[in-house]
């Protein structure tokens, strides 16, 4: 191996919120005004956390269920947060999705729904080229709003650290509304049922939907009709709704990682759920190193690039007790790879006894670009993999966990299929995404709808 063979387990220093500092960092932004960098790194640290130790703990518990299908995990949420587009409607209308979803979900599995948005720190994207070239001009690449601006000046693509503490207090902001909306009323079940379903109409599987819609209506109602409500029982009025974002831009994360008072551990306050992307899930990386220390739940990112021997690696560094709830594996490999690529994976993590919590991300291995060069996906591609993700489950004897979707509560139009039958020519009506095509409300709701009658058999 490489210099970096120091790193590895066995031979690691003792962890500390910056350790990672002395390990090879991809996707990184170098800022180039230092000053200004620890300026606003020094500020961070002293800002209140946005997450609660205990609140993470309560998580882990939560996905140590779903790691043995007594529960089941919905993550979803924009690929990428912006400044621009930051507005209660926005934030509102994905939590009531992911909660429409949540509930679809719940009568499918008969299990709890854990619900975990991408939200409320999702700003920093990996990118797969440094450079990015429009009509003969090279410019560096958009990084996200945490980092830098996604118009193509040369200005826009400066890495500003200013744009941490932008970062940081929209979070609070979009967290403040999530707890609001999670406590106060708005997560009431019956007001979750009132859901737009123009898309069982469009569908040629009206009768299937518009059959199950009623019978969680007819449910609904059994229970108001038995006394069941927010007075006897608060869960018809609330719920508990987690946030999480990929752990990328590392002097954020630290300057939001805390001791908790309590256990004396240390926590990424950032989140209650952080994750490694595929493209910085190196063992000898400073993502591993960083996350290493932190005991929140995490999740890795797992790609048809994902060997037997990183993954056995990663779960060593990562999770050396094999606690439950601690890792979560986020299989990304694309319909036509995830039947082929996950099995050894999933019979190797199965053979030497660990447990972790396995969800599908039918996302990112389904991204196409259309003959204008607009990137998408397909509706047909995302339950296709979600499909051979579940058969491979089925066929190991073990658990699927969850599921993992870029999708968000406006009707917008990124990606083609569903119900209402998008095509190529439709994207340029709503695409209003800062990176990846996302799920519309109406496409969400109608793939908790096709994973509902998955989940029942
Ligand atoms: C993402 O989740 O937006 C992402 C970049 O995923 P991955 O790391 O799996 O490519
Ligand atoms: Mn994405």
């Amino acid at each position: 191996m490489s210099a970096t063979h120091s790193h590895n387990s066995s031979s690691r220093q003792a962890w500390t919120p910056e350790s990672w500092r002395s390990f090879p960092a991809r996707q990184m932004p170098r800022y180039p005004d230092e000053t200004a960098l620890s300026g606003v790194e020094a500020r961070l640290r002293r800002y209140p956390p946005l997450v609660f130790a205990g609140e993470a703990r309560r998580l882990r518990a939560h996905l140590a269920k779903a790691a043995t299908g007594q529960a089941f995990v919905l993550q979803g949420g924009a690929c990428a947060e912006s400044f621009s587009e930051f507005t209660a409607d926005i934030v509102r209308d994905t939590f009531r999705v992911l909660l429409q979803m949540a509930v679809v979900l719940t009568f499918g599995a008969k299990v709890p729904v854990i619900k975990i948005g991408r939200m409320a720190g999702q700003y920093a994207k990996p990118r797969s080229s440094d450079t990015e070239t429009k009509d003969g001009v090279t410019l560096p690449s958009y990084r996200g709003d945490i980092i830098n601006g996604s118009d193509f000046t040369e200005a826009a693509r400066i890495p500003d650290p200013k744009r941490m503490e932008t970062g940081y207090f929209q979070s609070v902001g979009t967290m403040n509304l999530l707890r609001a909306f999670a406590s106060g009323g708005y997560a009431n079940l019956h007001e979750v049922h009132r859901w737009n379903l123009g898309f069982v109409e469009r569908s040629p599987l009206a009768q299937r939907y518009g059959e199950l819609a009623g019978r969680i209506g007819e449910t609904l109602d059994f229970m108001a009709a038995c006394g069941l409500n927010a007075t006897t029982t608060p869960q018809i009025d609330e719920t508990e709704f987690y946030t999480s974002h990929e752990a990328l831009l590392l002097p954020y994360e630290q300057a939001l990682t805390r001791i908790d008072s309590t256990s004396g551990e240390w926590y990424d306050c950032s989140a209650h759920f952080v994750w490694i992307g595929d493209r910085t899930r190196q063992p000898d990386g400073a993502h591993v190193e960083f996350l290493r220390g932190v005991r929140n739940p995490i999740g890795i990112k797992v790609g048809p690039s994902t060997t037997i021997e990183d993954l056995e690696q990663l779960l060593d560094i990562l999770n050396p007790a094999d606690e439950a709830g601690r890792i979560s594996l986020i299989s990304r490999m694309g319909a036509g790879k995830v039947r082929d690529h996950l099995p050894p994976l999933l019979e190797k993590v199965m053979a030497t006894g660990r447990t972790v919590t396995w969800l599908c991300d039918p996302m990112h291995g389904n991204t196409s670009s259309t003959s204008t060069g607009v990137k998408t996906r397909s509706f047909d591609a995302i339950l296709s993999e979600i499909h051979g993700f579940f058969d491979v489950f089925e066929a190991a004897g073990a658990s699927p966990g969850g599921v993992h979707f870029e999708m968000t509560g406006q009707n917008v139009t990124e990606c083609i299929g569903g119900a209402h039958r998008l095509t190529e020519d439709d994207l340029g009506e709503r695409y209003e995404t800062f990176c990846d095509p996302r799920l519309n409300a109406e496409q969400s709701l109608e793939m908790a709808f096709r994973l509902a009658e998955e989940l029942k058999t």
